[in-house]
Order: C-alpha cells, then sequence, then structure tokens
C-alpha cells in the first residue's frame, strides 16, 4: 500500500480490501479474506487529503473495491471533495453493477471524471467463469456494464489474454462491437507471471508471440470500426508491427523492468518494458 501519493509516479492507486468474490486463474495479487476496509479507508482518506489538486488520476483497486459497499461511494464523495477534476479510475470486475441502484448511487458521487475499468475474459460465458472461477460472474458483469453504460458511467473494457482465452479474441472483438459499442476503451493486456498465474501457469501462460495473429486481428478490427483500442504490458519485440501504434507504456514505475538486450534497441523509447514481478518471461525477447 502506498505512503503518499506522487504526482511524478504513474500509478497511484487506492487500494481499497484485499476481499474478492472473484478468484481469477491469473490474479496477480490474490484475494485474501482480511478485516481490512476500514484501516484501508483511514489511510485512504489521508492520502486523499495530502494529494496535489492538479493530480491528473487516482486509481481505486483492490481486490473487488465495490466489496466495501457503500464505503466505496464515501470514498468517492471524499475524492470528488478535494480533488474535484482528478479522473477517477475503479478497476472492478463489474458484478456488483448488476444491482441498478448501487451503480446509479455510485455514478452520482463520482460527479463526472469517473472510469470502471472492467475485465471481460471472454465473449463465451463458459471460459469467462472458467478465468474468473465464478460461476454466473458473466451474467453478473454483462448486466453491470448495461447498467454502467445507462448511467454514462465510462468503460475500459481489460482483456488479459491467456491460454484460455486467446483462440476468440477475434470473435470477442465482434461481440464487444456489437454488444457493447458504448465502451470508451478496450485494453488488451499481456499477463503479469505472479500470484495465482503461477500456481495455475500450466491452464494459463502462453507465449506472447504464440498469440500475435489472434491479437493483430482483434486490435485492427476493432480498430476499423473506430473503437479506441490499446495493447497494455506486451513489450514491442514481441509484438507483430502492426501492433505498434496501439502498444502503450502501461507498466507501473515501481515494477517495470528492462533487460541487457533493452540497451542496443531502437524501440526502448516506446517500449512498455517487463514486469519485474514476472516469474516467467518469453524466451523470445530481443532488441529490435
Ligand atoms: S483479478 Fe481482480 S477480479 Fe480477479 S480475483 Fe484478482 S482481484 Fe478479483
Ligand atoms: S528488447 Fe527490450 S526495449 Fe526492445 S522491445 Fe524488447 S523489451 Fe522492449
Amino acid at each position: 500500500m502506498r505512503d503518499r501519493i506522487d504526482i511524478d509516479s504513474n500509478d497511484n492507486s487506492l487500494f481499497v480490501t484485499s476481499q474478492c468474490n472473484n478468484r481469477c486463474l491469473m490474479c496477480a495479487q490474490p484475494p485474501l479474506q482480511r478485516d481490512d476496509v476500514e484501516y484501508c479507508f483511514q489511510k485512504n482518506l489521508s492520502l486523499i487529503q495530502s494529494a496535489p489538486v492538479e493530480l491528473p488520476n487516482i486509481g481505486i483497486t483492490g481486490g473487488e473495491p465495490t466489496l466495501i459497499g457503500d464505503k466505496l461511494i464515501e470514498l468517492i464523495r471524499y475524492i470528488r471533495q478535494y480533488l474535484p477534476r482528478t479522473l477517477i479510475h475503479i478497476l472492478t470486475n463489474g458484478r456488483r453493477f448488476a444491482d441498478i441502484h448501487y451503480t446509479k448511487s455510485l455514478v452520482t458521487s463520482g460527479v463526472d471524471y469517473l472510469l470502471a475499468g472492467v475485465p471481460l475474459h471472454s465473449d463465451y460465458l463458459h471460459d469467462h467463469d472458467l478465468i474468473s472461477q465464478a460461476c454466473g460472474s458473466y451474467n453478473e458483469t454483462m448486466k453491470g456494464l448495461y447498467n454502467m453504460a445507462r448511467y454514462h458511467l465510462e468503460i475500459e473494457l481489460r482483456i488479459v489474454i491467456n491460454k484460455i482465452n486467446y483462440k476468440r479474441l477475434p470473435k470477442l472483438a465482434t461481440f464487444i462491437y456489437k454488444n457493447l459499442p458504448f465502451v470508451k476503451y478496450i485494453s488488451f493486456m499481456g499477463l503479469e507471471d505472479t500470484g495465482y498465474s503461477i500456481k495455475n501457469q500450466e491452464q494459463v501462460w502462453i507465449d506472447p508471440v504464440n498469440y500475435q495473429n489472434e491479437l493483430e486481428q482483434a486490435v485492427l478490427e476493432l480498430a476499423g470500426w473506430g473503437m479506441d483500442v490499446s495493447v497494455f504490458n506486451l513489450p514491442h519485440c514481441l509484438l507483430k508491427e502492426s501492433l505498434y501504434a496501439f502498444a502503450q507504456k502501461s507498466i507501473s514505475d515501481w515494477k517495470v523492468k528492462y533487460m541487457e538486450c533493452c540497451e542496443e534497441c531502437r524501440m526502448k523509447n516506446e517500449c512498455c518494458g517487463l514486469f519485474s514481478t514476472s516469474k516467467k518471461q518469453s524466451d523470445k525477447l530481443m532488441a529490435i
């Protein structure tokens, strides 16, 4: 948990609880049944008070932030009071938003500049529920997405690419365009090999070079339809050149690393680098 907000950091997040109602096979920060809500809440209030008013954005993360219920709404109101123009980026599995009343209260408390980052693991219910390890989560997340749209909450769909979902990425792209055209951003993300993904490596790990065709088809299809699509956490040397324009420098500054080969790479300034926290790295990394 952070001790202070740093305006120069690309990762200013408020951690609200380590509890979660999913158990995603590749969760980088496995949930805990810890009674930490009040402790985190008090800590976050003082972090917000100390934040500079010109802070461009602040994250809210966990665990699953909505599990703290009305306290999340209180926290958002508090941020708005101290940081009226800061974008609040909530990372949520979206399930609680299936409750329309909760969605309405939360959106109203944020007063604009609110963005929900929601993982959608697949267009196929059973793959989504298999990855989230929570039966019924796909239906709740989808309902949550529609409720968010109804109250004009901006949405970033987050797709962590893994061995279970990579083959359907082109189908997922079509599904998004046809059924979720209101989302503001779509982020395809490389896997951080830590937490549960180490335990479940056989099920989830795939070298990014092995899903480039599917990723390229999905990204170009969404971009062709005018949607705002990005690629996160994947270094340029593992990407097809056609995807360079979509690649973001996305890895938090405190956990990014570069290898020896990166020193002579002409793409180093544009490249997101690698997760220092990942146990496994692709063996295809090489200077461009
Ligand atoms: S990845 Fe997110 S939704 Fe999934 S178990 Fe971890 S904290 Fe929960
Ligand atoms: S060699 Fe390093 S800097 Fe170059 S693309 Fe690969 S990871 Fe990025």
